[in-house]
């Protein structure tokens, strides 16, 4: 089969591999789109030590499903499907809570570091679990299914945010997962979402996809937030940056008691300001990936709750990947999700 493969740092081609053959419990699922993610990109020059070659990266997938492995019987040929992203054991401590997402021998489809090295999906192929699939209705196309794992994450983040109607929120970058998550806000019926971002190009997006109330972070938008909640601050923050000044801003414009949900790590460190925390009472809510929200994820788009499309930049070949990855590791203005589709491969 013809698959994208990173065989040294920054060299990505189409290459023949072997098709893989689904072993006991898994499915073989013929990929139809596979989204490029971020940390595919940071995976791609080795920065983030999650890709060594050589690797199939490419864990935002959707698919038929082409054969079935010993025991599978809840799923048959030709069912159209998505999966998690993580390959969780379904037997730990964390798994059997239901906290899928921490589970102690977790896999991501695409990545290999020291622990493990799972084959991903931007190829024709991808043998997964069964366990790890979700049935997709008709009308979701296989692009904006490519897109549930980035929605499911923005859904992880406001569950763990306990939001009421009448809250008001603030969410820090908007980028892909600070857009959806301003979507899963608004469906959770959060009455003002405020955006903020360096890049107007991303605010006009918040305020197109949903109705954000928008503010450049060129200038300290703490002094602004508090002038537009009558000097309270927001309920909660989702902070999707991870740097100390987002950091900072997101502490510094929630009310007292508030709730800052942290899902951006650019910096794996930041500075606490502590005093701010202890006296006002803060919650600080890390929040990583997602955990089980793709069912959720799957309804909301597909009743027009949540809305993907604008935010995919392109849809493109598989022979055209390196040239997209190349684009997006260059930080071409303007580029969202890429979605690559290797059925279409000549
Ligand atoms: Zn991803
Ligand atoms: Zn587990």
């Amino acid at each position: 089969m013809k698959a994208l493969l990173l065989s040294e740092y920054k060299h990505l081609a189409v290459a023949e591999i072997p098709e893989p053959a689904p072993g006991p419990g898994e499915v073989l699922v013929r990929v139809a789109a596979c989204g490029i993610c971020g940390s595919d990109v940071h995976g791609y020059d080795g920065s983030s030590g999650r890709r060594i070659p050589p690797i199939v990266m490419g864990h935002e997938a959707a698919g038929t499903i082409a054969a079935l492995g010993d025991g599978v019987d809840s799923f048959a040929v030709g069912d159209r499907v998505t999966f998690d992203s993580t390959v969780y054991c379904g037997a730990c401590g964390n798994c059997r809570r239901g906290d899928v997402n921490l589970c102690d021998h977790r896999q991501v489809l695409g990545v290999s570091c020291g622990d493990y090295r799972r084959a991903g999906a931007f190829a024709e192929y991808v043998a997964v679990p069964a366990r790890i699939l979700y049935r997709l209705p008709d009308m979701l196309s296989f692009a904006e299914a490519a897109m549930l794992e980035a929605v499911s994450v923005a859904l992880h983040g406001v569950a763990l945010a306990e939001i009421l109607t009448d809250s008001t929120a603030l969410v820090v970058g908007a980028g892909m997962i600070g857009l959806l998550t301003l979507q899963a806000l608004r469906a959770a019926g959060c009455a003002r979402v405020f955006v903020t971002d360096l890049d107007y190009t991303r605010l006009k997006l918040a305020r197109e996809t949903g109705d954000a109330e928008v503010l450049s972070s060129e200038k300290d938008i703490v002094p602004e937030i508090l002038q537009l909640t009558g000097g309270v601050g927001v309920d909660v923050a989702i902070e999707a940056v991870g740097r100390n000044e987002t950091v900072k801003a997101s502490i510094d414009s929630v009310r007292k008691g508030g709730t800052v949900v942290l899902v951006g790590n650019i910096s794996p460190e930041v500075t606490l300001p502590l005093q701010q925390v202890v006296t006002r009472q803060i919650r600080l809510q890390g929040s990583c990936g997602s955990a089980g929200e793709y069912t959720q994820a799957i309804a909301l788009i597909a009743n027009g709750a949540i809305q993907v499309k604008p935010l995919i930049t392109a849809m493109a070949p598989l022979e055209d990947g390196p040239r997209w990855f190349e684009r997006l590791y260059a930080g071409e203005p303007n580029l969202m999700k890429v979605i690559l589709t290797p059925g279409t491969v000549s």
